[in-house]
């Protein structure tokens, strides 16, 4: 077994900035969670997706407007939980994409990310954190992300976690991810280069745990380092082929798991690269 490495890690534990004169804190994610519902400002209902076009570097208050009508998008196709709202209000994707991309950051779309790799869309991602923070009332605890790629899924479980690590096997993404989320300073993430397919046995047992690549089966590793009363949301590849969202429960009387609906991950893969 290959240990998940935690050396060179320059800056390390990370933390987040936030845009001058903003705090995150838990009053702050209410309050934008509440701007969210109830001010569907004229400003936001008419700033065009062209206002992100070319500023990849510090996007100010048109940002902020973009990912509110982002959210407001997400929720009328069926995303209810504030603190994802809140989460995904806040975490600017524009800045886990590469410049080229900038413009698409806020559509409802998968990208790019190099190496044959992409990053899921805002549906996607909304969905499999609802699902994960459900049963849970406030923050989850410790959480384990499969599948670190660019650090946006990451950067958003650390505002719904009090702990998140997050493993990624390839090297180049993984170096990716540290780069674009040094400058938000987020102290409760570890990023961590290996085998996701191990889980990371150190930070267990997780609250939660969450895959971004979808194998034919659910690694044992996850499911045994998984606490009672906690949640795993993974695709797996389902008897026809195809893929699908599975949600496992881990009670004291067992594990329960709900198949839902198809989806379109890239694939697990073993060792690191
Ligand atoms: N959540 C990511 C999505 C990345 S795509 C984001 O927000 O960008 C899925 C990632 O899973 C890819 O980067 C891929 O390299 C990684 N992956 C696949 N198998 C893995 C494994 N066994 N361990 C760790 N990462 C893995």
């Amino acid at each position: 077994m290959k240990p998940v490495s935690s050396t060179n890690r320059p800056g390390f534990p990370l933390s987040m900035s936030v845009p001058a004169g903003q705090q995150i804190t838990t009053k702050s994610i209410a309050a934008s969670a509440q701007n969210i519902r109830t001010a569907p400002s004229k400003q936001t209902e008419n700033l065009p997706y062209r206002a992100v076009q070319g500023i990849s570097a510090g996007m100010g208050l048109d940002s902020l407007a973009v990912r509110a009508r982002m959210v407001q998008k997400l929720t009328a196709q069926g995303l209810q939980d504030p603190r994802v709202k809140a989460a995904m209000s806040q975490i600017e994707r524009h800045r886990f994409v590469d410049s080229a991309l900038v413009n698409q950051a806020y559509e409802d779309t998968s990208l790019p990310i190099g190496l044959g790799q992409t990053i899921s869309k805002p549906n996607v991602v909304a969905r499999m954190l609802e699902l994960l923070v459900k049963s849970v009332p406030g923050k989850l605890g410790r959480v384990l992300e499969i599948g670190t790629g660019c650090g946006y899924q990451a950067a958003l479980l650390a505002q719904l976690a009090t702990e998140v690590y997050s493993i990624e096997r390839l090297r180049g993404l993984h170096d990716k991810a540290r780069a674009n989320l040094r400058p938000m300073r987020v102290a409760n993430l570890h990023l961590l280069f290996g085998d996701g397919m191990l889980g990371y046995a150190r930070g267990a047992p997780y609250s939660a745990i969450i895959a971004a690549a979808g194998g034919d089966a659910l690694p044992q590793a996850w499911l045994d380092q998984l606490a009672v009363g906690g949640t795993l949301v993974a695709p797996v590849q389902g008897a026809g082929g195809t893929q699908a969202l599975v949600v496992v429960e881990k009670t004291s009387r067992g594990l329960t798991k709900t198949l839902l609906e198809a989806v379109h991950f890239v694939p697990l893969k073993s060792g690191i690269g």
